[in-house]
């Protein structure tokens, strides 16, 4: 697809970041250039299905997912880092590479039984997805689907995510 190709080509490669040894894959110019925006925002949303809200996952999956929403004609919610929200629905620790990190989705916003696709800018080792997958389903959502702009495939992320059907525009 010509319109993904160009949209690979604005994915900046970052050596040693945030570490030395890793290479962060950059998609910020990619949400800066229109037609780019664009193209990633209507595959995803092409994705939602008969979802009722679309979650993204802080900080650049926010950006992708409330866009991504508008389009599909959904609400959005976000999926929190610890201690942002005033009032915690529930709340999942997951382990990094080196410590750990919890993510946290607010309360009374998410309704028994809704329907949830969730958005991430990257798929790495799947953990964050995985720890938000959890979260949704706690509350008693059921996630649809995991959509994602950028896939690292070596790193095996979709291992962890199961039975959820995950969707990658890209993978490198
Ligand atoms: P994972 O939990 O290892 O799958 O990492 C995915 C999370 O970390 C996502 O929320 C991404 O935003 C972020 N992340 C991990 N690796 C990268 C990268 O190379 N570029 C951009 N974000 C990344």
């Amino acid at each position: 697809d010509a319109d993904l190709a160009r949209v690979a080509e604005l994915v900046r490669d970052v050596p040693d970041h945030p570490s030395p040894g890793i290479l962060f894959r950059d998609i910020t110019p990619v949400l800066a250039d229109a037609a780019a925006f664009t193209v990633v925002t209507t595959e995803l949303a092409s994705l939602v299905g008969d979802a009722d809200l679309v979650a993204g996952v802080e900080a650049r999956g926010f950006l992708l997912a409330a866009a991504v929403a508008v389009v599909a004609g959904t609400g959005v919610v976000p999926v929190r880092k610890a201690g942002k929200l005033p009032r915690v629905a529930a709340s999942r620790t997951y382990e990094l590479e080196y410590g750990s990190a919890t993510l946290e989705l607010p309360a009374d916003t998410i309704a028994p039984g809704a329907r949830v696709f969730l958005v991430d800018d990257v798929l790495a080792t799947g953990g964050t997805a995985a720890a938000a997958v959890d979260l949704l389903t706690d509350v008693g959502a059921t996630v649809v689907g995991f959509g994602t702009l950028l896939e690292i495939t070596a790193l095996d992320g979709r291992e962890r995510l199961g039975d959820t059907r995950v969707d990658a525009l890209l993978r490198v």
